[in-house]
């Protein structure tokens, strides 16, 4: 006799799927039309009929899948799905719990992920922020030119920022370790080919190009604007590389001079930066009908990098008009919001850039065709 094959339903796991913003999970009747319109989905075992079917069953192992990864959430199952179930947003969610799962301590990564702890998220860059000036003797609006570093000096911004992104990459470095250990063990694991380093090239070179995201069709232009925040993430990094490069290298002190190429390059890189997420909030709008709102967590990470970007110009800008009470208040709020984004990067929907990576890896290596 063939060995049992046990299902164990998970009921508190639907419930989350459903409290979490996939509440029409359950209208699902597997028809397949999903799998059918979506133009991203391989051959063989297609997504993501069999995911809705896991979700609803509360098979939790789902979240482990590669296969959730390779969703762009273009909407284009949504669409025509005939029951309104939203895969696209199902997906989504599972995704949200896949980062949930892999992140430790798992309950920041809820804390994180509830609307109901955000003044705690906020609280908390802010408190350590304030507790730094009175500290150090800052905690007033300096006098004479507006110059950023009389408040907050590079040692300082280093430490804060760097202790912040150490600890982002070491949750996420054991998180996709682990993630990565499972999909290899998992029942529908199969041996890979290749070298991690071959794969990886043509993988990142997706993701920075966007290929497979851009075969949506409902939100093709969502591609376009997401490309944009990607490229001005970019161009800031170099920036910021560069600035540390200068401060920790060169000792040259003092900020940029008005027209210097690294300046000019610092306003293209917020520029893109503001434009592209404007353009993600318009179109996530115009589209909520047919392709769904989105969830807190999707807008989560929407708000965190406008605030970043919205701060960063503002503080450039007040600057320039020598507008020392709001310019030093609002470079604190800039201040406040990138270390948001880096600190919590684990916990949130930025996540998805190494589990997508990773997930998108495997897939290649596995011959999911691509
Ligand atoms: S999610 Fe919709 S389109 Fe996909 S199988 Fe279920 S009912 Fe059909
Ligand atoms: S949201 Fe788009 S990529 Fe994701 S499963 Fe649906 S059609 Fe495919």
């Amino acid at each position: 006799m063939a060995d049992e094959i046990l299902i164990k339903p998970d009921l508190k796991f639907v419930q989350r799927i459903m409290a979490a913003g996939g509440q029409d999970a359950k209208k699902c009747y597997q028809c397949d039309t999903c799998c059918v319109v979506c133009n991203l989905t391989p051959e063989n075992h297609p997504f993501p009929r069999k995911e809705m079917l896991q979700a609803q069953w509360g098979l939790k192992e789902v979240i482990k899948s590669p296969d959730i990864w390779l969703c762009h959430q273009c909407s284009d199952c949504t669409v025509h799905c005939p029951r309104g179930a939203k895969p696209g947003e199902v997906l989504g969610v599972l995704r949200q719990m896949c980062i949930e799962n892999y992140a430790i301590p798992p309950q920041l990564a809820r804390m994180v992920g509830d609307l109901r702890f955000l003044p705690l998220l906020i609280a908390f860059p802010v408190l350590l922020l304030l507790a730094a000036l009175k500290v150090t003797g800052r905690l007033a609006i300096p006098e004479g030119t507006i110059v950023f570093s009389k408040m907050f000096p590079w040692w300082m911004v280093d430490i804060i920022f760097m202790g912040a992104a150490a600890f982002a990459v070491a949750v996420l470095a054991q998180g996709v370790m682990r993630y990565w250990r499972d999909i290899n063990t998992s029942p529908w694991a199969v041996k890979l080919q290749g070298s991690v380093l071959a794969n990886l090239i043509p993988v990142l070179q997706d993701i920075l190009l966007h290929n497979r995201f851009k075969k949506c069709e409902t939100t093709y232009a969502r591609s376009l604007n997401h490309l944009l925040v990607v490229f001005g993430f970019i161009t800031l990094g170099l920036v910021t590389a560069w600035a540390f490069v200068r401060e920790w290298v060169f000792h040259w002190p003092g900020p940029y001079p008005f027209f210097s190429p690294f300046k000019m390059l610092a306003l293209l890189g917020t520029a893109l930066l503001i434009y592209g997420i404007y353009q993600i909030i318009v179109a996530r709008q115009a589209n909520a009908d047919k392709a769904g709102f989105g969830t807190y967590f999707d807008w989560q990470l929407i708000y965190i990098v406008a605030a970043v970007g919205i701060t960063g110009a503002g503080s450039w800008l007040f600057r320039l008009l020598g507008i020392a009470s709001l310019a030093y208040p609002v470079y604190f709020l800039h201040l406040t919001s990138v270390f948001i984004l880096f600190f919590f990067a684990p916990y949130t929907k930025l996540a998805h850039l190494v589990y997508r990576t990773v997930a998108m890896l495997y897939a290649r290596m596995s011959g999911r065709g691509f």
